[in-house]
């Protein structure tokens, strides 16, 4: 049966919040029985924009990773709720609101999802927009997915073989795999978010150098880039290990990309390397 699913481009967002604010548009004050209660005005963040900072000036970048409910297919907030978390067979999980007057709902999704109605006493979370996608009101999906100007978010509905092939073709992830909750939310280009990269600038005689050679390997990686027009190199998407630089296959540098120290199971810290200008 084909199944809803979420992608989310992490290089295509910039933070302008209008997922979020449309899904408070949405939500604010409008129940959706028997989707879901009204969501309050404030406190909720069904659409939560996270935020990851790399490197370290001037060579630094920044992330950001709307992070709904991952409608997961092996939902631990069923497990612990299965009186109040409905899975639907096409994928979407909802909460009934009739049943969710348990406030321990809102600690039982590892991905702080669900979040807690004081006005209503129930425990509420994004619903994919499940009622427009019912209605068949919602030609382009759920209102985030409308109201992003980058369509940075995606609407799926596909069958699960499709879905296979789409993340193997676009090298999605999923947030937090190790708990084999198989998320229905994917992510496009999450090494900005997740993974470290190295960058620096060659130098020759105090000036920069457009187009010299440069090259990182170790750790299993063996990667080849030329300078741009500010002589900086930037070589992404590096798991924590040693790597050397070289220039014309003369070594460099050496670097390490170090562990990130997890603070908690979604907290990333930056281990990001800026090896400043080197003078070649
Ligand atoms: Fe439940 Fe959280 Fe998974 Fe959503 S992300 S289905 S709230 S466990
Ligand atoms: Fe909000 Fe709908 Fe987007 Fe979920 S799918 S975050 S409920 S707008």
């Amino acid at each position: 049966m084909k199944q809803h699913y979420l992608v989310i481009d992490i290089e295509q967002c910039f933070d302008c919040n209008n997922c979020f604010i449309a899904c408070k548009d949405e939500y604010v004050g409008n129940a959706w029985p028997p989707y879901t209660d009204a969501q309050p005005r404030h406190g909720h963040r069904w659409m939560n924009i996270e935020r990851t900072e790399r490197g370290a000036y001037p060579r630094i970048d920044v992330a950001y990773r709307p992070t709904p409910c991952m409608h997961c297919e092996d939902a631990p907030c069923e497990k612990t709720h299965p009186e109040a978390v409905i899975r639907r067979e096409d994928g979407i999980v909802l909460i009934d609101p009739h049943k969710a007057q348990d406030k321990h709902l809102t600690k039982s999704c590892p991905y702080g999802a669900i979040y807690w109605n004081d006005e209503s006493g129930t425990a509420q979370k994004c619903t994919m927009c499940a009622h427009l996608i019912d209605s068949g009101d919602a030609p382009s999906g759920p209102r985030c997915v409308h109201s992003c100007p980058t369509e940075a978010i995606k609407h799926y509905c596909l069958e699960p073989a499709e879905m296979e092939q789409k993340i193997k073709d676009e090298k999605l992830e999923i947030l937090l795999p190790e708990l084999n909750t198989k998320p229905h939310v994917f992510y496009k280009n999450y090494h900005l978010f997740n993974k470290a990269f190295v960058a620096g600038g060659f130098l020759k005689g105090g000036e920069c150098v457009k187009g010299a050679d440069a090259r990182l390997t170790g750790n299993g990686i063996d990667e080849r880039q030329a300078t741009d027009c500010f002589g900086d190199f930037k070589f992404d998407n590096l798991c924590p290990g040693d790597y050397t630089l070289y220039s014309d296959d003369k070594a460099v540098r050496k670097v390490t990309v170090p562990e990130v120290g997890a603070t908690d199971t979604i907290a990333f810290n930056n281990n990001s390397q800026n090896l400043g200008n080197i003078e070649l």
